[in-house]
């Protein structure tokens, strides 16, 4: 699996060396900016709950599923590899969380992490919660964990060796490296 998660990669990670600094900068703008403004989604309601109730984990990027908790691809990633731990249950107060689902998100964000790093291989990787609008929750209703993988000089753009090479992984093909590395 590694070997041919590496063998996809190699290939843009030529290509895009050959980047210069404004093509790069261009290349990173527009995720950047759907991140700020979150433009999206288009459809009404909340996104998680759609998501948990879909049956078609692939169209709605749904990674794992556990009991009271699910992991989902961030659509309009800050980073390549960007996802969240989302509760079920349609609840926006974190003291509202229930033992058993925090003892499961608190499980599945290790267990995420460790996907990550076994996959994109960030250098680090950054996790939060946004509670309310003002603390820059997209969706302040639905509580879920994000974790944003990081590397070396990706604030402004990412960088050729580092970053580079991931990021022209598509959503959907990040989605199939990260369902394949969670085969037994
Ligand atoms: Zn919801």
């Amino acid at each position: 699996m590694a070997s041919a998660t590496r063998r996809k990669a190699a290939r843009p990670r030529a290509r895009s060396a050959q980047l210069s600094r404004d093509e790069q900068r261009r290349l990173w703008a527009p995720w950047r900016s759907a991140y700020i403004t979150r433009s999206a989604p288009a459809e009404p309601g909340c996104v998680f709950c759609r998501a948990r109730r879909s049956r078609d984990d692939r169209r709605v990027q749904v990674i794992h599923r556990g009991q009271h908790v699910f992991a989902i691809l961030n659509k309009y990633p800050y980073n390549v590899g960007h996802l969240m731990v989302a509760l079920n249950r349609h609840v926006g107060e974190f003291e509202r969380v229930r033992l058993e689902e925090g003892a499961e998100w608190f499980q599945m964000a290790q267990d995420m992490a460790a996907l990550l790093k076994r996959t994109v291989r960030p250098q680090g990787i950054n996790l939060g919660i946004n509670m309310g609008r003002i603390a820059g929750a997209g969706i302040p209703g639905h509580l879920h964990l994000h974790l944003v993988p990081r590397w070396s000089g990706d604030t402004n753009f990412m960088p050729v060796v580092g970053g580079a090479k991931v990021m022209s992984l598509s959503l959907e093909t990040l989605y199939d490296v990260l369902m394949k590395a969670q085969r037994p």
